[in-house]
């Protein structure tokens, strides 16, 4: 049903102007955008953005949305610069507030959650993968909370890591939430392993709902530790966002 209802938008571009831009980690930027399709996506799903040059040359790529419907008529992204990237440096180094991009979407209907779906949520992000998770907290938090939640998030550094301290508020903030930070890139770091993962499941309980994103690395690393926890494969989403 949601599908269909939200299928007819998916594929004609629609308008979009940027409103805010704000750093959010040293590499990744806040796009804030004012566009039509801000009051119909869940939260995980994505969108295109599409690029458009003077002289008609155009480029498009996908990017999570990170924001949980709010009624502001704008949606945020969150994009991490690349190097050399020709879409996340245009985002990253040029964009300005007033720009104009095309938004196209939302796509992603089963890598997406609201709150009438339940849980327990066991969510895994790597890197930029964070973002549709993001979101899926932020509507969670919009009257969700005793749905147990468990976020296992892999960064680089914790400066790194996005969004880091609003999710440690939010831990603070509600015991249904836990947050599962492993650094891979700093003294004392690691790469998520077996005893992070029996963590992250034992303050949730079996959980009814898995959602993994980020690099193809990262989901196969989090999914095959998921599995040998005894979770069932039928209850894990992946989403990979490249390289
Ligand atoms: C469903 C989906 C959701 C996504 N959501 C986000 C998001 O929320 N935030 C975000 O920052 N990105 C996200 N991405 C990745 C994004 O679509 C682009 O791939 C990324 O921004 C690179 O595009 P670019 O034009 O800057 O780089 P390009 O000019 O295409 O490539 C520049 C260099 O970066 C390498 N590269 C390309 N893509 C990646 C990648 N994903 N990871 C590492 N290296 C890469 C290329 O091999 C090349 O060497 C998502 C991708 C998918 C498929």
């Amino acid at each position: 049903m949601i599908e269909s209802a939200i299928e007819p938008v998916v594929f004609r571009w629609h308008e979009a102007e940027i409103t805010a831009l704000s750093p959010v980690t040293p590499h990744v930027r806040s796009v804030r955008l004012r566009c039509s399709l801000a009051e119909a996506y869940r939260a995980g799903q994505h969108v295109d953005v599409r690029l458009t040059a003077e002289d008609g040359y155009q480029a498009q790529r996908s990017y999570s949305i990170a924001s949980a419907q709010d009624g502001s008529g704008t949606l945020e992204l969150m994009i991490e610069a690349l190097p050399d990237g020709e879409v996340s440096g245009w985002f990253s180094h040029l964009a300005e507030v007033g720009d104009r991009v095309e938004l196209r979407g939302p796509i992603g209907g089963s890598f997406s959650w609201d709150g009438p779906d339940g849980g327990p949520l066991l969510l895994g992000g790597g890197g930029s993968g964070v973002v549709p998770l993001l979101a899926m907290l932020r509507r969670r938090a919009q009257g969700w909370r005793q749905i147990p939640a468990a976020l296992i998030y892999s960064a680089r550094t914790r400066a790194e890591a996005i969004a880091v301290a609003e999710l440690e508020r939010l831990a603070e903030a509600d015991p249904n939430f836990s947050l599962h930070l492993a650094t891979t890139r700093e003294p004392g770091g690691k790469r998520i392993d077996a005893p992070l993962v029996a963590d992250a499941l034992a303050r949730i309980g079996a959980p009814g709902k898995v959602f993994l994103c980020g690099s193809n690395r990262f989901v196969a690393a989090a999914s095959d530790l998921i599995l040998a926890e005894g979770v069932a494969p039928g209850l894990i989403r992946t989403e990979r966002f490249g390289a």
